[in-house]
């Protein structure tokens, strides 16, 4: 299941956790001496209902703080996979979970101590009586919050980490641009895309995405490039960067392969090959564009060797662009509204 609303309209509705439960606590005590008496007070009467208010209104802030925080925290089961799978490097979720049901169960309980607390002050025949019982309310109410203390720290780092995340969109159809460092895959999508590319931050690495977008026909496509994840052979990869390309390839509805024929990239062919390799064993079902960019400076020589491998290695065809002087990127723009036509001819079969 899919969110229908992006994933930042989720985030930023999020009511995020106290990095401590005295946070909540001062509040809800400050909120309840805000209700000031005045020098009726001495009347039994009017100081049980002054002590009602100030412990109705310090109920009413924490329920709600601790429903909210539970609430709008995104259920991970629905979000995305390409958040799911990179939330999964970053979070525990089922200690996730734990945490934000605690927290939602804690609201009933501090509801129910309210109730028998102002029972008790109505109850009382002394003013006493009725300022013990105010007091038991928010000493039982201490308690409960900083048993959540752990809680709330679990769910705030969940948040904060989900903040964090690259806001890309899902739903609409994406091309990764892959291939060696410096080919020229961020020259080829500033010179695709309208507006100026956005840079956005994986949280756990030092890398980043860069997101474009482009109109094709009516359809907005999402051309992401990913600097550092998709340009070395996968065995030169920890953990966390393969999990960011486990997530990509949720992602992906084409990759463009980029090569550097004349090599002036500082990696030879044979190296480009591998990577290539590499990415096409991590994107089985994905479908591939190969294109040699820079051939304005490419020899005849160059040229014959990449369009050899490609044919040869991976029985396909290659596209001679150059992203600085513009060359041939009509010709990538139709290719990729092929595959944004084929993939909505089967989405509406
Ligand atoms: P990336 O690391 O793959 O994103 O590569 P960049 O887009 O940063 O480009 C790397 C270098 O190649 C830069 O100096 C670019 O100016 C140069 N470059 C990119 N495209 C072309 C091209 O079509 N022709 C030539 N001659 N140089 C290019």
């Amino acid at each position: 299941m899919t969110l229908r609303k992006s994933f930042s309209t989720v985030t930023h509705r999020m009511v995020i956790a106290p990095s401590s439960y005295e946070e909540i606590f001062e509040a809800a005590v400050r909120k309840s001496q805000k209700i000031a008496a005045t020098s009726l007070y001495r009347n039994l009467g009017y100081h049980k209902k002054v002590e009602i208010r100030r412990i109705e209104s310090a109920n009413r802030y924490v329920v709600k703080r601790l429903k909210d925080i539970a609430l709008t925290t995104p259920f991970l089961k629905e979000l995305h996979p390409f958040y799911k799978e990179l939330l999964s490097v970053l979070i525990d979720i089922d200690s996730l979970k734990k945490s934000v049901s605690r927290i939602y169960r804690a609201s009933s309980i501090v509801n129910k101590i309210s109730r028998e607390c102002i029972r008790k002050v109505r109850q009382s025949k002394d003013h006493n009586s009725i300022i013990k019982h105010r007091r038991s309310y928010f000493g039982r109410l201490k308690s409960i919050l900083k048993k959540l203390d752990k809680d709330f720290k679990v769910v705030r780092k969940a948040q904060l980490d989900m903040l964090k995340l690259p806001d890309v969109r899902p739903e609409i159809f994406t091309v990764v641009v892959a291939g060696p460092p410096n080919v020229g895959k961020s020259s080829l999508i500033r010179a695709i895309t309208k507006a100026k590319p956005e840079v956005r931050e994986y949280p756990f690495t030092t890398k980043s995405l860069t997101v474009g977008h482009i109109k094709v026909n009516s359809t907005i496509v999402q051309v992401l490039d990913t600097p550092g994840l998709l340009d070395r052979p996968l065995s030169e990869r920890n953990k966390i960067e393969l999990q960011a390309i486990l997530a990509l390839k949720h992602l992906a509805d084409l990759i463009i392969f980029m090569f550097d024929p004349t090599e002036t990239c500082g990696f030879p062919l044979s190296y480009q090959k591998n990577v290539l390799s590499e990415v096409l064993n991590s994107f089985r079902n994905v479908p591939f564009i190969y294109v040699a960019n820079k051939v304005d400076v490419a020899s005849k020589n160059h040229i014959q060797r990449i369009q050899e491998i490609i044919s040869r290695d991976f029985s396909s065809n290659i596209v001679l662009i150059s992203a600085k002087e513009r060359i041939n990127l009509e010709e990538v723009l139709k290719l990729i509204e092929k595959h944004v036509k084929e993939k909505e001819q089967h989405q509406s079969s």
